[in-house]
């Protein structure tokens, strides 16, 4: 299975990530953990991201799709993987498309986590995380409104979008993630 994951920031996308890659048994793409490693690493690619994600911003498209690429070359995502924060624009959708249908590959589904604005101010407030300036939280929020959310039309015209509810304990909300790959895997069958 091939599955995308979006949510706002703060919206629990770890938690339920986490428990999906240990049901699906693929591996787990996160765009955001790649790059940190790269900052860390103080790599050409690391240095140049850190300047956007530092102001809560979106890293160019040329750093983003090479990385993501050679990561999807890797063997051991032939069987499937759980894409995390990519792609996050339309243009990003649509590279994400070209790559795997030169691979005779495609998305499964998409699972949206939807919180309400209010709900994530409140959570990051709470968790009170030192990276969590509310400043920056802010642009994520909005970022996410402006670019990402585009994508769910698009992925909902191609009949492969599961929107849930994010409210809840974690048992409850991975219950419906759970219910949503099962229709995933039933529309896969179907195509
Ligand atoms: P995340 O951990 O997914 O919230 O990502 C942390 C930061 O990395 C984001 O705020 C962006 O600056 C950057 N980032 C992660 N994924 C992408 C992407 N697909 N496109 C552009 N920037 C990204």
């Amino acid at each position: 299975m091939r599955i995308i994951l979006i949510g706002p920031p703060g919206a629990g996308k770890g938690t339920q990530c986490q428990r999906l890659v240990d049901l699906l048994k693929v591996p787990h793409l996160s765009t955001g953990e790649m790059l940190r490693a790269e900052v860390k690493a103080r790599t050409p690619d690391g240095i140049v991201a850190a300047s956007y994600m530092e102001q809560g911003q979106l890293v160019p498209d040329p750093i983003i799709v090479g990385m993501v690429s050679r990561r999807l070359q890797s063997p051991d995502c032939r069987h499937g993987c759980l894409l995390d924060g990519f792609p996050r624009t339309l243009p990003q959708a649509e590279t994400l498309d070209d790559l795997l249908e030169r691979r005779a590959m495609s998305v499964d589904g998409v699972i949206e986590l939807a919180v309400p604005r209010d709900e994530l101010v409140r959570r990051m407030l709470a968790r009170g995380r030192e990276d969590d300036d509310p400043e920056v939280f802010e642009k994520r929020i909005a970022s996410f409104e402006v670019q990402t959310a585009p994508l769910l039309d698009y992925y909902a015209r191609q009949g492969r979008l599961a929107s849930i509810d994010g409210l809840g304990t974690s048992d409850q909300i991975f219950d419906r993630v759970k219910a949503a790959v099962r229709r995933f895997e039933q529309a896969t069958r179907a195509r």
